[in-house]
């Protein structure tokens, strides 16, 4: 089955009902409705015509780990295991493979209950088809990468933007409903595309308008313009000031740390003025903030500290011959200890570019040695409070107070998941802690996301759970559509 039928969606002739001679089976998993020949997949290759049976074609994924709770992975032997391990505490049935009902009245593909220390636990799993869903991107650098609201573009369509940045990072939104659905085909298809790239951690090389291109990767370092970056900032300029005061005191007269956010002055700053040194009469240019805090000393940039700065002497605005003296020395590095330069003033005043003394180049490394490696992190966003309830329970509401009041515990693929504060099933997860191959789409377009609502059966009663369609754990035992992964022992453990 390798030949995919039209991508296009269907029209209202096709949608009649298959004549059973033909052999054509409705797929009704999503909008779409694709009609599938004998042999043939749907348009988004999850589901297949297999001897006249709608059939969902990747493996159940079922996660194992040893009954010893000690984090140790089941063993597997290399083969497709079929099942037979299956065992009550130590097997977490995934949303991955799982399928999805739709329309949403329908009860959830697989609803399966397993003894927990005595306590019948419910796993509902179904894979959510999200049009409501974004990604969060966030890239360690100071680097810029662009203008806030700036258009995020893949192939010259736009598929997110610019938003707020954190400290040390670059933050882009990128997807969500308006991207995939509300623009233009060209737009939705690539946006759903390079979503699935990202979220199946590959890379993606995206050109942000007015700033730079970046190549983003989940859990790999970012590649700006070409050069990927490798520390992520130990501070702002204020707080390399503050780590390292000590460190630089009686070897430097001054130390100015360049950043884009707060460019930092020893000698004027809280840490020179307690180990009492004398002010150095070095003006740099910005806004002052505070004592020894300066902000838009430049422009933001790929340079030192994030900014245009290429030569760290263009920020002294002046030098205060009252406060300055011929001998000074001045230390002027970057917040990554990328960048680096001590100088010594001569007679007239005038910085002179000088041999670093060691003891100041083993502080200047030690920056270095404390930033952390500059990575991508790539978090899906998506919207479980609709429709997809009802494949929960009966009555939706109740699954969303579940969740809230944590007797509910959300997963994704088995991985933990941040539920936003308010109305809904707003949630996050890191597609890093996921296994591989979690994520599809369909093409209307939306992405396809494995969900897991864990509950204890007797509060999965109470909130009105189709508990009719429970089947035990060991049911699933000998299904040739169950693959068993390891369990990453990086995630807690769902089953507690
Ligand atoms: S796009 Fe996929 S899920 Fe949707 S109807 Fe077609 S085969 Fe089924």
């Amino acid at each position: 089955m390798s030949t995919r039928e039209s991508t296009d969606l269907p029209s209202p002739e096709a949608l009649a009902p298959a004549k059973p001679a033909d052999g054509i089976v409705t797929c009704d998993a999503c909008p779409v409705l694709c009609r599938i020949r004998p042999g043939k997949t749907g348009a988004c290759d999850r589901y297949g015509n297999s001897d006249g049976k709608l059939t969902r074609l990747e493996p159940l994924v079922v996660l194992e780990r040893t009954l010893e709770q000690d984090g140790k992975l089941v063993p597997f032997l290399g083969e497709r295991w079929n099942g037979a391990m299956l065992r009550d505490g130590a097997s977490f049935v995934t949303g991955i493979g799982a399928g999805t009902t739709y329309p949403d009245y329908k009860p959830a593909p697989f609803i399966v209950s397993s003894s927990i220390d005595g306590v019948d636990m419910i796993t509902v799993v179904t894979e959510g088809i999200f049009s409501y869903c974004g990604l969060k991107l966030k890239i360690d650098t100071d680097r810029y990468l662009g203008p806030e609201q700036a258009a995020v573009r893949v192939k010259g369509e736009q598929i997110g933007h610019v938003t707020t940045a954190e400290y040390g990072s670059q933050m882009l939104s990128v997807g969500g409903v308006h991207h995939l659905t509300g623009g233009s085909k060209k737009e939705g298809v690539i946006t759903c595309e390079a979503m699935l790239a990202l979220c199946a951690k590959q890379p993606v090389e995206m050109t942000i308008d007015g700033g730079a291109t970046v190549i983003v990767q989940a859990g790999q370092a970012p590649i700006i313009d070409g050069a990927r970056e490798e520390r992520m900032r130990v501070g702002c300029g204020s707080a390399t000031i503050g780590i390292f005061a000590q460190q630089w005191h009686g070897h430097a007269d001054e130390v100015i740390v360049v950043d884009d956010h707060i460019t930092g002055v020893l000698s004027e700053h809280q840490a020179g003025r307690f180990l009492d040194m004398r002010p150095a009469g070095i003006r740099v240019r910005g806004r002052k903030s505070t004592p020894g805090r300066y902000f838009q000393v430049a422009d933001p940039g790929t340079g030192w500290g994030g900014t245009d700065v290429t030569d760290p002497l263009s920020i002294i605005e002046r030098i205060d011959p009252k406060a300055a003296r011929p001998g000074m020395r001045l230390l002027m590095v970057s917040t990554t200890g990328e960048h680096a330069a001590w100088f010594v003033l001569d007679e007239l005043l005038v910085p002179r570019a000088a041999e670093m003394p060691a003891a100041i180049r083993v502080v200047v490394e030690r920056i270095g040695e404390n930033c952390e490696p500059a990575l991508c992190s790539v978090l899906f966003m998506a919207g479980a409070g609709g429709s997809l309830r009802a494949g929960v329970t009966e009555n939706p509401v109740r699954l969303t107070r579940s969740v809230r009041a944590e007797i509910t515990r959300v997963t994704s693929g088995g991985a933990p998941v941040y539920v936003w504060p308010g109305g809904g099933i707003t949630y996050m997860v890191d597609v890093t802690t996921m296994p591989e191959r979690s994520f599809g789409y369909v093409p209307t377009p939306a992405l396809v996301a494995p969900l897991e609502f864990t509950v204890p059966l007797d509060a999965y009663r109470a909130m009105g759970g189709h508990v009719e369609h429970v089947r035990r754990l060991d049911t699933l035992r000998g299904e040739a559509r169950v693959e068993a992964r390891d369990w990453p022992a990086v995630n807690p453990w769902p089953l507690r």
